[in-house]
């Protein structure tokens, strides 16, 4: 005999990390911010047809205060980068970052000294969606695998108040650049603006 054949009607078990994670997936509010052409797919997925509000989603926030999720739509150009990151800073704890289509992911056509080369060299991205543009439904697929990764997230994986991008790299492994790479480089933490090297 099962523990559930022991419990009333109505008692549910999880553990508090699930439970948070299952809440947090289901309330994301993305930050109204787009900055070249694969915007207007995202305010294509954000309209009627795609209809995002299915999943909570629908109310783009004026306020990167009110807005927890980032949606990088464009490519991030040099004198761009500080102020993506300055709006990233200013989002609410937790927050989570989806670079949208090549140009935010990679730079992707654009290899040359004026754009960013990813924007994860500005900001943690937790999910990339490929794509020049990425249709909605792409978008749409990276939200779904991006709830999926909240869910199951556990606390110590944010960033904390105040750590910089190498505290957070360095105790996390979540990334691990090689110093001699050619590129784009955060040294000294996210107040100061990338730096080309190479
Ligand atoms: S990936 Fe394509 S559509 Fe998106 S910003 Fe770059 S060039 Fe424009």
């Amino acid at each position: 005999m099962g523990l559930e054949a022991r419990l009333p009607n109505g008692i549910l078990l999880t553990s508090v990390e699930k439970f948070v994670g299952w809440s947090r997936a289901g309330s994301l509010w993305p930050a109204t911010f787009g900055l070249a052409c694969c915007a207007i797919e995202m305010m294509s997925t954000g309209a009627s047809h795609y209809d995002l509000s299915r999943f909570g989603m629908e109310v783009f926030r004026a306020s990167p205060r009110q807005a927890d999720l980032m949606i990088v739509a464009g490519r991030v150009a040099q004198k761009m980068a500080p102020i993506v990151r300055n709006l990233y800073d200013q989002m609410a704890d937790p927050k989570w970052v989806i670079a949208m289509g090549v140009c935010a992911s990679t730079g992707g056509m654009f290899n040359n000294y004026t754009v960013v080369q990813g924007v994860d060299h500005v900001i943690p991205v937790d999910m990339y969606v490929p794509g020049c543009p990425p249709r909605p439904e792409m978008l749409m697929d990276g939200i779904v695998k991006l709830h999926e990764k909240i869910k199951r997230e556990q606390f110590v994986e944010r960033p904390r108040k105040g750590e910089s991008m190498e505290e957070f790299r360095r105790r996390t492994g979540w990334l691990d650049p090689d110093p001699d790479e050619p590129g784009v480089s955060m040294a000294g933490g996210g107040s100061q603006l990338p730096q080309v090297r190479g």
